[in-house]
C-alpha cells in the first residue's frame, strides 16, 4: 500500500442502490460494492422510499466491512469519509450519512457530505482526468440536466427537466407497454428487436417537446401520455410483442432526437461561453441513462460535429455507486472543502443555487 497517496471510503445510499466503495487519490478505484434493491422494488413498478431506507439499513454495515476488506485496508488507512448527503430519498440518505458520520467520529476522521449530483459530474475526472470547463448531461431516474462543470463545488446549471426525469419517463413508458422494472433496459432491449423500423415510427409516432426552442430544457412528460395514448388505443388485451418493440423503438428515437437538438443548444453555447477557457471542448454523459447505446451513438455523432470530445464512464460506473462520491470527498479533501458532523440530509440540493427556478411542480433540483 502507498501510503503517500490518500485513500477514501465514499458512501451513496440515495435511492436504490447500497454502494460503497474505497477510491484513492491517483484514481485507483481499490474496491466498489453495489447492492441493487431491484427485487424490493419489482413488485410495486417502482422506488418505494421507506423500503429502501430499510434496505439500506439492513446491508449498509455489511457493504462497510465488505468494501474495506476488498480493498485490503482497515479504518486506520482511511484519510476521509464521504458520503452522499443530498439530493435523494431523504430516508436512505440519513442511513448512509449517519454511517459515516459515526466512523468519521469514533475513529477521528474528517467527515464530507457529498452532493450525488456532483458524484455523477465528476466521475469523468475520476475515469479520464476530464480538465474543468465541461459540458456535462446529467440523465438519471430522478434528475435530467445540462451543467457546465466549472470547478470542485461550482457549476452552472443551463438546462433541466420542467416535469419528468428522463430515467423515469423510460420507467413508466416501459411499464405501461407491460415491460418489467426496471423499465430503462428492458425498453432498449426490446427496441432492439424491432423489425421493420420506419414502419414502427409510422404506427407510433411520438411527440418531441421542446424541439426547436431556444434553450437547453426539458420535457418528457407528454412523451410519456403519448405513449399511454397509443397502448389505450389498441384493443384491450391486444398489445402484441411486434407492438411493443415498435413502440419502443420509436419512444427511443424520439427521446435520441429530443437530447440531439437540446445538447445542440447546449454546445453551441458552450463554444461561445467556453472556448477560450478550455483546451480540449468535452461533452461529459452521466447518469443510468447514459447506459443506452442510441442515446450514447446520437450524442457521439453531435460531438463529432462540433469538434469536441465525448466522455461516457464505463456501465458500472454511470448508475449510482460509491465510487463517485469517494471521488468528489478526494477532491473537496485536496480543496480543504470538508464538513462538520452537523451537516443535515438533504431532500433537495441543487448543483447551482443561482440558476433560475423553472416553471412547473415537479422540477427536479
Ligand atoms: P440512476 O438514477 O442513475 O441510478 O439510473 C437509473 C435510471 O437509469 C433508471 O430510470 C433506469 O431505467 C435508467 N436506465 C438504466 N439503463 C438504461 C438504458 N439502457 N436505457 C435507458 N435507461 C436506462
Ligand atoms: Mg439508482
Amino acid at each position: 500500500m502507498d501510503n503517500s497517496l490518500k485513500i477514501i471510503l465514499g458512501i451513496e445510499t440515495s435511492c436504490d442502490e447500497t454502494a460503497v466503495a474505497v477510491v484513492r487519490e491517483d484514481g485507483k478505484i481499490l474496491s466498489n460494492l453495489i447492492l441493487s434493491q431491484l427485487k424490493e422494488h419489482e413488485a410495486f413498478g417502482g422506488v418505494v422510499p421507506e423500503i429502501a431506507a430499510r434496505t439500506h439499513m439492513e446491508h449498509i454495515d455489511k457493504l462497510i466491512k465488505g468494501a474495506l476488506d476488498d480493498a485490503g485496508v482497515s479504518f486506520s488507512n482511511l484519510d476521509a469519509i464521504a458520503a452522499t448527503s443530498g439530493p435523494g430519498l431523504i430516508g436512505g440518505v440519513m442511513v448512509g450519512m449517519m454511517a459515516g458520520k459515526a466512523i468519521a467520529a469514533a475513529h477521528k476522521l474528517p467527515f464530507i457530505g457529498v452532493n450525488h449530483l456532483e458524484g455523477h459530474a465528476l466521475t469523468a475526472r475520476l475515469t479520464d482526468q476530464v480538465q474543468f470547463p465541461y459540458l456535462v448531461l446529467l440523465v438519471s431516474g430522478g434528475h435530467t440536466q445540462i451543467l457546465v462543470a466549472e470547478n470542485v463545488g461550482q457549476y452552472k446549471r443551463w438546462g433541466t427537466t420542467l416535469d419528468d426525469a428522463l430515467g423515469e419517463c423510460f420507467d413508466k413508458s416501459a411499464k405501461l407497454m407491460g415491460l418489467p422494472y426496471p423499465g430503462g433496459p428492458n425498453l432498449e432491449k426490446m427496441a432492439a428487436n424491432c423489425q421493420n423500423p420506419a414502419q414502427a415510427l409510422k404506427k407510433f409516432p411520438l411527440p418531441t417537446p421542446l424541439k426547436g426552442r431556444d434553450g437547453c430544457d426539458f420535457s418528457f412528460s407528454g412523451l410519456k401520455t403519448a405513449v399511454r395514448n397509443h397502448v389505450e388505443k389498441l384493443p384491450e388485451g391486444d398489445l402484441t410483442r411486434e407492438d411493443i418493440a415498435d413502440l419502443a423503438y420509436s419512444f427511443q428515437i424520439t427521446v435520441g432526437k429530443i437530447l440531439q437538438d437540446r445538447c445542440h443548444n447546449a454546445i453551441q453555447k458552450f463554444l461561445s461561453t467556453y472556448s477560450k477557457n478550455c483546451e480540449i471542448p468535452t461533452l461529459v454523459v452521466c447518469g443510468g441513462v447514459a447506459a443506452n447505446s442510441h442515446i450514447r451513438d446520437i450524442l457521439e455523432s453531435l460531438t463529432k460535429q462540433a469538434n469536441m470530445d465525448f466522455m461516457a464512464p464505463p456501465m458500472t460506473l454511470c448508475s449510482d455507486n460509491g465510487a463517485m462520491i469517494a471521488w468528489v470527498g478526494l477532491e473537496k479533501l485536496k480543496h480543504d472543502m470538508l464538513d462538520t458532523l452537523d451537516i443535515a440530509a438533504r431532500p433537495r440540493w441543487p448543483l447551482d443555487p443561482t440558476a433560475e427556478k423553472r416553471p412547473g411542480g415537479g422540477v427536479k433540483a
